[in-house]
């Protein structure tokens, strides 16, 4: 089954893709991530986007617990 869900990072609506925390994290944006390294400045972008997902009160995941 398929899900749909709203990418955490790009806030995009896409297929679900991998969950972190009960956050959906999209292919692309999962290919940025594995694909960025210290020295993109993208990276501390994503960084600091990660640390807003993993520090942020989930208010959808209800269900996850
Ligand atoms: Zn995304």
């Amino acid at each position: 089954m398929i899900r749909i869900a709203v990418c955490c990072l790009c806030l995009k609506t896409k297929k679900e893709n991998l969950m972190l925390f009960g956050k959906n994290i999209c292919q692309d944006c999962e290919a940025e991530l594995t694909q960025s390294s210290t020295e993109d400045l993208s990276y501390d972008l994503y960084v600091e986007k990660m640390k807003d997902v993993l520090t942020a009160p989930s208010k959808e995941d209800k269900n996850m617990v």
